[in-house]
């Protein structure tokens, strides 16, 4: 499903040139009650869902449809009815992973309220493994495969940080304490390989098991930071990267050549997309709310200009404002130009979260498939 390439005025090096290739995925996922909810009698479910169609019946009645590419449910789990995290993983990440080996640069997005489920889906809890791990453990099969069958030599890279305040942290950093705080580090942007974070440590990772370290303190690292911070996690975005480079030794007359291709993979577990109550917004709070609104709806306004681009069937010139957050400007090169996108927005089943869930299942693609 190639594009016809559109430049965009930010970007000299994705340039105009060449196709351009760029898609979105979306998925929803409801979360099941939570205990809470589970012991109030009066809870109400304002969710249900039927094929990739997912409805919103509101306190007041109001019925509000929308259609995404995949729908996950989490009751009627006796039934068997419900979305495992297995199940998640192959309709989402998998096909991430497939584009992944074929070149392509790829994002995902957890993108929803505080206590939807985006760790969940993104890390899991406990043997409940999420997106993130399974990813990592099927992408050291392929390679191992990939190497023996097609003698392809398979690097991996991964490093993980999270933006905060428009600040970024690195997650597997512990030494790089200033006074007490944690270092903040800069976006840059090299000419030719586009943005990225200076001094951000990476680490070349030889199996899953190496991963899994990384993944532990990286979570630990995060959990730390946000304890008395008024709960700082689910106000900051976390950004797992994975850089994984296939090389190729070809003999021809009688000298070898090395053909690599390198793609990158960011798994996000977004900032809770909540709005700020007003008796927090002020002050520090404030402007820490106006950030996280800030490079949601920049996400959001990047992904929908994306997403009108490869429906536009004529050579357009659309407007990417990438710079306008950390978050987007870092993601450039793996949102825009040859790659793709997959989003999962979580949900809460109960009336009392239906305004933020309304919300959740209108951003980003505000205008494309509701059906009413
Ligand atoms: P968020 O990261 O969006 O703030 P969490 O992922 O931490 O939310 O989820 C909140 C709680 O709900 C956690 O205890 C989590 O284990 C649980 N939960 C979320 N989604 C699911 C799901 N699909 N199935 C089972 N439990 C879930
Ligand atoms: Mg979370």
């Amino acid at each position: 499903d190639l594009i016809p390439g559109t430049d965009d005025s930010m970007t000299e090096a994705d340039g105009g040139e060449g196709e351009d290739s760029c898609s979105i995925m979306v998925a929803v996922r409801v979360r099941p009650y939570s205990q809470r909810e589970l012991s109030d009698p009066n809870v109400k479910r304002v969710v249900s869902m039927g094929g990739n169609e997912t409805t919103v019946t509101t306190d007041g009645g109001n019925v509000h449809r929308f259609a995404f590419d995949f729908s996950f449910w989490s009751f009627d789990q006796e039934n068997g009815d419900f979305a495992c995290q297995g199940q998640v993983y192959t309709s989402l990440a998998q096909p991430l992973l497939g584009k992944a080996f074929e070149g392509y640069n790829t994002c995902l997005f957890a993108y929803g309220q505080t206590g939807s489920g985006k760790s969940y889906s993104i890390m899991g809890h406990g043997q409940d493994t999420g997106i993130i791990p399974r990813f990592c453990e099927e992408l050291f099969s392929r390679a191992v495969r990939a190497s023996n069958k097609d003698k392809v030599k398979i690097s991996v890279e991964i490093s993980f940080f999270e933006i905060y305040n428009e600040k970024i942290h690195d997650l597997l950093a512990s030494s790089k304490e200033k006074n007490g705080k944690k270092a903040t580090l800069k976006v840059r942007e090299h000419p030719v390989l586009g943005p990225y974070v200076e001094g951000l440590s990476t680490f070349v990772v030889n199996s899953f098991e190496d991963v899994e370290g990384w993944i532990t303190l990286g979570t630990k690292n995060r959990a730390t930071a946000a304890t008395g911070m008024n709960d700082k996690s689910s106000r900051s975005h976390s950004v797992f990267t994975i850089v994984l480079t296939q090389t190729k030794t070809e003999r021809v007359e009688n000298q070898d050549h090395d053909h690599s291709i390198t793609s990158k993979i960011n798994l996000v577990d977004l900032a809770g997309s909540e709005r700020q109550s007003q008796a927090q917004t002020t002050g520090e709070r404030l402007r820490e709310g106006a950030n996280i609104n800030k490079s949601l709806l920049t996400l959001g306004k990047v992904i929908s200009v994306l997403a009108e681009r490869s429906m536009a069937s004529k050579k357009r010139k659309l407007f990417i404002p990438y710079r306008d957050s950390v978050l987007t400007w870092l993601l450039k090169e793996s949102l825009g130009g040859n790659s793709k996108t997959a989003m999962i927005a979580t949900i809460s089943p109960s009336h009392h979260h239906q305004e933020e869930t309304l919300s959740t299942l209108r951003y980003p693609l505000c205008n494309a498939p509701s059906l009413s």
